[in-house]
């Protein structure tokens, strides 16, 4: 479980998150949707700890993420993240790009590197790619070895920052078919996306982030098909 509690997050005098609070439950898939520069990657970097925050307190599995004696190398192999950005090593084939957390995090061998990389690859639709190297692929295909790289460390949690955003359209759906698999088979997953579709039949509870708060959050069915909050309704109204 993570439990983000009046969380606020400021750079310098510009505060972007203003007392968030949110609750994930093992298995929950939740979609944050909301205005560019609203605070959403901001809030998934706290939750991994790759921002320090003012206020608040985000607990994942009851470990306080941004405690002095928190170790972060423990809490970040629960949490894979995926970002907008390719950052697979080009000069490492697909399948040493997956094996080498195993290998150097978990202190893997080798075999059982390779073993749970060619798993996980086979997982997300690329297990004719092991030899390939990451600049001979499409975007949604780099895209879906960025995701078999961070489930190779077997995370609890996965975070997602439009995953699909730097993508042809046509290969945004072999993306979202990957993460949606993930889903099914009950991953926890925070998804930061455009993508309205994804978050309406995909996401458990959809969260409407404005300025720095969680204006509105609730099932798809309240957030995208019947938003309360006028914010919400508008941004629906451009983005759909
Ligand atoms: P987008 O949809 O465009 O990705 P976002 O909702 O993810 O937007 P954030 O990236 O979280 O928004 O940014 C929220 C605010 O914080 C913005 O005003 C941004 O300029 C500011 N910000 C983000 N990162 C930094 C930083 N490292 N230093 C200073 N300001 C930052
Ligand atoms: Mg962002």
């Amino acid at each position: 479980m993570i439990e983000i509690k009046n969380l606020r997050k400021s750079f310098g005098e510009l505060e972007v998150l203003k007392g968030v609070d949110l609750t994930v439950q093992q298995g929950e898939v939740i979609s944050i949707i909301g205005a560019s520069g609203s605070g959403k990657s901001t809030l998934l970097y706290c939750i991994n700890g790759l921002e320090d925050i003012q206020s608040g307190q985000i607990l994942v599995d009851g470990v306080d993420v941004h405690s002095k004696s928190t170790d972060m190398n423990k809490l970040r192999q629960k949490i894979g993240m995926v970002f907008q950005q390719y950052n697979a090593f080009p000069h490492l084939t697909t399948l040493e790009n997956v094996a080498l957390a195993p290998k150097i995090v978990l202190g893997k061998s080798k075999p059982e590197s390779e073993e749970i990389a060619k798993a996980q690859l086979e997982h997300v639709g690329l297990g004719d790619k092991f030899d390939v190297y990451p600049s001979r692929m499409s975007g949604g295909q780099q895209q879906r070895l960025a995701i078999a790289r961070a489930l190779a460390m077997e995370p609890r949690y996965m975070l997602f920052d439009e995953v699909t955003s730097a993508l042809d359209p046509e290969l945004v759906g072999e993306v979202l078919d990957t993460m949606r698999l993930l889903s099914d088979a009950g991953m926890t997953m925070l998804v930061v996306t455009h993508e309205i579709g994804f978050a309406r039949d995909v996401s458990d509870r959809v969260a409407y982030v404005h300025e720095g708060l969680i204006e509105e959050i609730g099932p798809p069915s309240q957030v995208i098909a019947n938003p309360k909050s006028a914010h919400a309704k508008r941004f629906l109204s451009n983005v759909t």
